[in-house]
């Protein structure tokens, strides 16, 4: 937007004290690469004068009639936080996760429930995304083998102490699999994983996913090998076993009436995201697809337009497009105060600069090998956020 008018005046709210959603809470801690894009989002509050507003729930805190009344053009980024269930029997035992549970659990999200459950011995993985993939690879790491992440120790410790086998499970061939095949190369690197391979027609000749999962294949079981990851591709799942815990998951082979169950401790769905509650702030449009524009002033992107899927990178371009669509619907004259008209509203909100306290907090307590250490406390990120600082512990009191 700044680029196509460089003097409008851009607010971003979110309902948590700090920015860059699911860049910090879902991209894998130990993709630290990918992480760093917040470096050049850091620029436009630093430089550009975007003002941030934290701990500002739209729907719950301020009803989106008061902030379009206040602003020229709003446009609803709030992603996608619910995953998507299986629809098959047993699906809500205890022991079925939703990936969007474990990945913000491991990325230290405050908000998420805790304690983590330990996922056994045997885990299964449903869906062959990229979130899979990420799950598959931080589950099959040791804490040795994050160096440089900012992962949760703690909860990455609880969850995987007794992990030994990772089944993962997808209905495609590998051919029309959605994983990038970088992410199924990061597999085959680590010393600790062995893997086997099930269900493969003949692979397709140059496609790269059928390339990379025969070396998978290929690969030489290494004698220091810690964890199994069984790859089962073709297969959709059609039962989950266990009376007050999962113990197995039927999986069905899509191309005849082939069942086979496999016994495992825990089950995690990767199968996609939906809305949660607080994201479903407007009714979607056809219109709203195809452009991004969701009624005159009003607009819609990222994963609230697209569904769950793309890259950060897709929908920075996505992002652009819709910023000259804007431009080019806004005619003025200007005559909205912005925030300003929301002062009374937003004072206790957190500002950018309270994000800059609890990064500077974060890094400082990272422990060894670790380049952050995330506030997992919602109270205590808040009062960092505000500037409050904390009473000391006395020695020798609990928590
Ligand atoms: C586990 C996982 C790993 C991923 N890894 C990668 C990767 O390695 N590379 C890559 O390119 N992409 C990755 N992605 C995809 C990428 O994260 C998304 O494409 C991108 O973050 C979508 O951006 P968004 O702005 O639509 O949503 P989000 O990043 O989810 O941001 C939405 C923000 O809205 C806030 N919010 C929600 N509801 C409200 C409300 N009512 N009021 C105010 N604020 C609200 C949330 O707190 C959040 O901060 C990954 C996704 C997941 C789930």
């Amino acid at each position: 937007m700044l680029k196509q008018m460089p003097d409008a005046d851009v607010c971003i709210f979110d309902a948590l004290p700090v920015p860059f959603g699911l860049i910090r809470h879902g991209v894998a801690a130990d993709h630290q690469g990918t992480k760093a894009v917040t470096k050049q989002f850091a620029r436009l509050f630093e430089k550009n004068g975007v003002q941030f507003f934290g701990g500002v729930t739209i729907g719950e805190d301020i009803e989106l009639a008061a902030i379009r009344a206040c602003f020229d053009a709003v446009v609803i980024a709030h992603g996608l936080h619910g995953d998507i269930g299986l629809d098959v029997p047993g699906a809500d035992l205890p022991g079925v996760f939703g990936a969007g549970r474990i990945t913000r659990l491991l990325n230290g999200h405050p908000l998420e429930t805790r304690p983590a459950p330990s996922l056994g011995a045997a885990v299964a993985i449903v869906g062959m995304g990229n979130v899979a993939l990420d799950l598959v690879r931080l589950l099959a790491k040791s804490g040795n083998d994050l160096v440089g992440s900012d992962i949760d120790d703690e909860i990455h410790a609880q969850l995987t102490s007794e992990v030994r086998t990772i089944h993962i499970i997808g209905r495609s061939q590998p051919v029309d699999a959605r994983f990038d095949p970088a992410m199924a190369r990061e597999l085959i690197e680590l010393p600790t994983v062995e893997h086997a391979v099930h269900g493969v027609d003949i692979g397709q000749d140059g496609d790269p996913r059928s390339s990379i999962i025969s070396e998978l294949d290929r690969a030489p079981h290494p004698p220091s090998a810690r964890v199994r990851v069984e790859w089962w591709f073709g297969y959709a799942p059609s039962d989950m076993r266990g009376d007050r815990q999962v113990t197995g998951i039927d999986i069905e082979r899509v191309d005849s009436d082939d069942v086979l169950t496999i016994p495992v401790d825990t089950v995690i769905t990767a199968i996609g995201f939906t809305a949660t509650a607080q994201q479903r702030l407007a009714a979607d449009t056809t219109e709203a697809g195809d452009t991004g524009r969701l009624s005159p002033g009003l607009y819609v992107a990222g994963w609230a337009r697209r569904g769950p899927r793309g890259t950060i990178s897709s929908h920075r371009s996505d992002a652009q497009q819709l910023a000259s669509l804007i431009a080019t619907d806004l005619k003025g004259p200007f005559t909205r105060a912005g925030a300003q008209d929301l002062e009374d509203r937003l004072a206790s909100a957190y500002s950018y600069d309270g994000w800059l306290r609890v990064d500077a907090l974060e890094m400082s307590q990272a422990t060894s090998g670790r380049v952050r250490k995330k506030l997992t406390d919602i109270n205590h990120m808040r009062a960092i956020a505000a500037g409050h600082s904390l009473p000391s512990k006395a020695p020798g009191t609990t928590p």
